[in-house]
């Protein structure tokens, strides 16, 4: 029996799962220490909104697969490896409950301990490798999942503990492309409007973005301005639901956004529908970039991107005689080699035809986890001290030295995707991973099982055992984010308070206090008491946070900057007078389109794209152990057009085998009028039948993101049922 809202307690917090951030009260029974129901509340962004995530997906808190004890490895457990049955992928077949890590296999591998026992000997296995093999034999990533509190403070361990640059964490596989091109362009890696300000736009251009599972929220927001009388423009290889809502929908090629966006700014330079004050006052470049634009006529461009000239010429016409205009994205954009140059077009197509700096104008890369912009803000990046400030900018390191009272490395770190190329190399030696699970998540994860195979030590600080775990010497228990106070930053900059909602789970702590934990068997001091005075610090050092504190972010939370915390929501929209650049100019880049790295042949005639469902969340370890949302999305599958799936004799629901140059899983097949022929997708959340088993390492340049949208694959019946 569910009691009255009347016998139960009030919490007011946010979602833990996408860069929406719906606020939401959780209501607690607390005779039976449980969470009974979460009702959305109202807030700007989200206006008492939840979807099925933040509604039903927070049971995982009470899994009995928690972890609730330090562990550490068994010595007669080396030489370490992957325990679990290993992730062959081929076990789609099988219905594991949770569909995770067999826990009956793993545990005998690790005893309990206390935590002064393994944090000794964290502190310990550190301090001997930076010893022995200096500073950039150590790396860490950080966790989007954390709060702004505990990134800055992974971030600051790292870099003032051991002397190195060597932290980031999961942008790097999200919007790692977008912030580069961003943060060249305009100056600023933030979004320059809100996704609520898109009433306030006559046209809106969503691009790459699967905006209905991955920001549910937001989607609606986009739904209800078209119903308002904006124009929605949607761009996307897949066909995804938002599409359905479009008044013009173009279906480009996989890998061909370089082109279709030159295609239209060409034309729209060629009607004349450019904001010349604009260019000549607020931009700089715009010369190489027209000069470049030129050969992308419309004709070449249909070839490429399998758009007809006259819809490319429609789109040109729309996006240049809208009076505000803005351009949402997502990981279609990023997620590629040439995600730094798809952003760069995006910024060029605001930029030349005046659309930044007004309410329903501007860019907006829509983040993904929770906190990601809040992570990336607070520091969790190798080129970046907090606030985007460059590690190796006059006066900027001198700066945060006088601050931590630490010497500091000159040179920028390396990226998620580097740590591991290094790991392989002996380079990188003694890892801590705080919320990462880089064994489903980073691409090619045969190479990711060889990199942690070779580390001489590897901490993981998590809620669960998860597939990397499985590779630590030391586990360390974390809370749940229901099970802490903490600072999220959505995706439009809004700065939330979350609330303890529970007492943590057995003898877990929150990731922040760990953190402090090992600082000070280091040799770091940290002697922080609550996150507000984390967040007190962080704000010091950081200027677009100035102003905030946790006694003015209220119910609702604030947008940054802000210069009036206490009677003002904050900033909407940024660079109305001057981008965020040293000269205050948008620097126009062009950029010439170029194939994937791996297109297909005959051997591997498709053309693979991953991505996430609406009921699962990354790798996994939250979702898949929330009845609910297991219940609806139990098992993977690859999702294939009917017409090649009949070509090839299969039905929906039928076993098959789809292997790449790297790898093969098995799994079954969801007939999908989404996906074009020659297309298929494979959402990244299952263990069993683990995606980055086949995806590729290539890496964008600039941004160093890898290339999740787009590699090779065949796919052959597998039988059986
Ligand atoms: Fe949570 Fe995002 Fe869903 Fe909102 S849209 S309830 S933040 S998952």
């Amino acid at each position: 029996r569910i009691r009255p809202r009347a016998e139960l307690r009030q919490v007011d917090t946010v979602c833990p799962y996408c860069g929406v951030g719906c606020a939401l009260t959780f209501n607690v029974d607390d005779e039976r220490q449980a969470i009974a129901y979460a009702d959305g509340r109202p807030q700007p962004g989200s206006h008492s909104r939840l979807c099925v995530k933040g509604r039903y997906g927070w049971d995982y808190s009470f899994s009995e697969q928690r972890l609730a004890t330090p562990l550490i490895r068994r010595e007669s457990s080396y030489p370490k490896g992957p325990l679990s049955s290993d992730v062959r992928g081929d076990e789609g077949r099988r219905r594991k409950p949770g569909g995770l890590v067999d826990y009956d296999e793993v545990m005998p591998h690790f005893r309990e301990a206390t935590w002064d026992e393994a944090l000794d000997l964290v502190a310990t296995r550190l301090k001997e490798i930076h010893a022995a093999s200096g500073p950039g034999s150590i790396a860490g990533f950080g966790s989007a999942k954390c709060s702004n509190e505990e990134a800055y403070l992974f971030q600051k361990l790292i870099r003032a503990g051991f002397r190195t640059n060597n932290v980031d964490h999961c942008t790097r596989l999200c919007h790692a492309s977008s912030v580069a091109a961003l943060f060249e362009g305009v100056g600023s890696g933030a979004v320059s409007t809100t996704y609520g300000d898109v009433i306030n736009a006559d046209l809106a251009i969503l691009a790459g973005t699967n905006t209905t599972a991955n920001h549910p929220v937001a989607s609606s927001f986009f739904k209800q301005a078209r119903r308002r009388g904006t124009k929605l423009i949607v761009v996307d290889p897949r066909r995804e639901r938002i599409a359905d809502h479009a008044d013009v929908y173009c279906q480009i090629k996989p890998g061909t956004d370089v082109a279709f966006y030159n295609g239209v700014m060409h034309e729209v330079i060629r009607l004349g529908l450019v904001d010349r004050e604009f260019i000549a006052s607020r931009t700089s470049n715009y010369g190489e970039l027209a000069k470049v634009l030129r050969e992308y006529t419309p004709e070449r461009v249909a070839q490429i991107t399998g758009i007809d000239a006259d819809t490319i010429r429609l789109v040109a016409r729309l996006w240049g005689e809208a009076n505000a205009g803005v351009i949402y994205w997502g990981m279609g954009i990023s997620q590629h080699t040439t995600g730094t140059d798809n952003a760069r077009c995006l910024i060029a197509m605001c930029a030349i035809t005046g659309n930044v700096g007004r309410h329903g104008t501007g860019l907006h890369p829509l983040r993904g986890q929770n906190n990601v912009q809040g992570a990336s803000d607070a520091g969790l990046i190798p080129m970046f001290y907090p606030d985007y400030q460059p590690v190796d900018a006059d006066g900027v390191r001198e700066r945060f030295e006088a601050a931590w009272g630490r010497e500091l490395d000159a040179n920028p770190g390396l990226t998620v995707t580097e740590i591991v190329a290094s790991a392989l190399q002996g380079g990188v030696r003694g890892m801590y991973m705080m919320g990462e699970n880089p064994f489903l998540s980073d691409p090619n994860i045969n190479k990711v099982r060889k990199a942690l195979s070779a580390l001489n030590f590897l901490v993981v600080q998590d809620v669960f055992l998860t597939e990397t775990a499985e590779f630590a010497d030391v586990i360390l228990p974390a809370t749940t984010f229901m099970e802490k106070d903490g600072t999220y930053t959505n995706t439009d900059r809004r700065v939330q308070l979350g609330r303890k909602v529970l007492e943590p789970r057995g003898d877990a702590r929150p990731d922040w206090q760990i953190i402090q934990d090992i600082a000070n068997r280091i040799g770091l001091p940290m002697d922080y008491s609550h996150p507000s005075e984390v967040f007190d610090e962080l704000v010091s050092v950081m200027p677009n946070y100035g102003g905030l504190h946790y006694d003015n972010l209220g119910l609702t939370g604030k947008l940054y900057p802000n210069a009036d915390p206490l009677h003002s929501d904050g900033t909407v929209v940024l660079f109305d007078e001057r981008f965020g650049t040293d000269d205050g100019l948008a620097h126009l880049v062009p950029a010439e389109w170029l194939p994937a790295k791996e297109l297909p042949s005959d051997d591997y005639p498709f053309i693979l794209n991953t991505g996430r469902l609406l009921e699962h969340w990354h790798t996994g370890s939250m979702t898949r152990r929330s009845f609910a949302l297991d219940a609806i999305q139990p098992e993977p599958h690859v999702f294939m057009n009917p017409g090649d799936a009949e070509e090839m004799g299969i039905g929906d629901g039928d076993f098959v085998r789809v292997s790449s140059r790297r790898g093969t899983i098995e799994l079954r097949v969801r007939v999908s009028h989404r996906d074009t022929p020659g297309t298929c997708f494979i959402p990244f959340h299952f263990r069993e039948a683990a995606a980055n088993l086949l995806t590729i390492d290539e890496i964008d340049p600039m941004g160093k993101i890898p290339e999740f949208k787009f590699c090779a694959v065949r796919i052959e019946r597998a039988g059986g049922a």
